[in-house]
């Protein structure tokens, strides 16, 4: 018998603090096992060791409420039986205390905690949370045997506008190949703008990469929106490319054709050094907006930072993060290698 019935599905037994230790049980189809706050694992009864591991990470800020609307009723759908699952599914609900209050974080940045990065701000629920939801994802991707596809994608919103509405950012690869695979998943998914990030990071997709080599992206789905004053219809493309995934439907994708995707590197990080730093772009500016060359981006006493080239364009603009922290990328477009 499912702990959570349809009006009281996993979200609302998240929300609600429902969670009240392990359990295990089975649907007609599936087999269950609610691990911790917000991380459910599903699998099909039937499971063999050839299937795919897919973890599907939303919430990481707690805000960003679309995307978890977007999986929980995938997840309602594959309780009901309505939808059949053709993976092992891991569904991790990041953050529900920052849920709860309607806010990206309460006391940290999450995705500037994994990958080890917990360590460093021990005072902070969402270190304990990030510690914990690496352990879990560790102990799932490690369950994986050898030859399935181990996917990650983490679903966020952006906290602004963007030029181009939905992008992804793949983690650095540690010198793997970018694989056109999952730029043409992304293309099903309406997502065809890419940022290649060029080191390691603290976040949960370069974690999956970088220890379990597994296929992870960080997907932006357009912008963050109180729960329940999200157009579902903007994220059509996310939830159809999921619910192909999971239920083992995804169609044969087209050839890989570079002129169909925006790809971006990240040159440098702007980096907020003192109280002084000063960003000069508007509080309204978009993701992906392009910086003219010579324009003074933003100055932090002594240091400038200068546009170079006309290419350049801006993303994830925020003079207010702490000191030492990252006020903005500046990227440029760049080929796939
Ligand atoms: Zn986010």
């Amino acid at each position: 018998m499912t702990p959570f019935a349809p009006a009281r599905d996993f979200l609302h037994a998240t929300l609600e603090g429902r969670f009240a230790g392990p359990r295990q049980w089975q649907t007609a189809t599936l087999s269950l096992q609610w691990l911790a706050e917000g991380v459910l694992a599903l699998a099909p009864l039937d499971a063999t060791d050839t299937l795919d591991h897919v973890l599907l990470s939303t919430g990481i800020h707690g805000n960003e409420t679309a995307p978890i609307e977007v999986v929980n009723s995938i997840v309602n759908d594959l309780l009901a039986g309505v939808m059949p699952l053709r993976c092992r599914l891991l569904v991790m609900l990041g953050n529900p205390v920052a849920m709860r209050s309607g806010a990206r974080f309460t006391d940290y940045d999450m995705n500037r905690l994994f990958n080890g990065a917990h360590i460093s701000q021990p005072q902070a629920q969402e270190a304990r949370r990030a510690a914990e939801l690496e352990q879990l994802a560790a102990d799932f991707f490690r369950a994986a045997p050898a030859g399935v596809q181990r996917l990650h994608y983490d679903l966020h919103t952006a906290i602004r506008g963007s030029v181009f509405e939905k992008f992804a950012i793949y983690p650095y690869t540690d010198g793997r190949p970018h694989k056109r695979e999952q730029l043409l998943w992304l293309e099903s998914a309406d997502v065809s703008t890419l940022l290649l990030h060029s080191k390691p990071a603290a976040t949960f997709s370069y974690y999956t990469s970088h220890h379990f080599h597994a296929d992870a992206l960080t997907l932006e789905l357009g912008k963050a929106r109180p729960f329940g004053d999200n157009d579902l219809a903007r994220f059509a493309g996310i939830d159809r490319a999921l619910r192909r995934l999971v239920s083992g439907s995804t169609p044969p994708l087209p050839a890989y054709d570079a002129s169909r995707f925006a790809v971006f590197h990240a040159k440098y990080d702007l980096v907020k050094h003192s109280e002084q730093f000063k960003l000069h772009l508007a509080d309204s500016v978009e993701n992906f907006t392009a910086l003219p060359h010579g324009m003074t981006i933003a100055e932090d006493g002594d240091i400038r930072y200068v546009a170079d080239g006309g290419e350049e364009r801006i993303l994830f603009p925020n003079p207010k993060v702490g000191i030492g922290l990252r006020a903005g990328i500046v990227i440029s477009p760049c080929q796939l290698d």
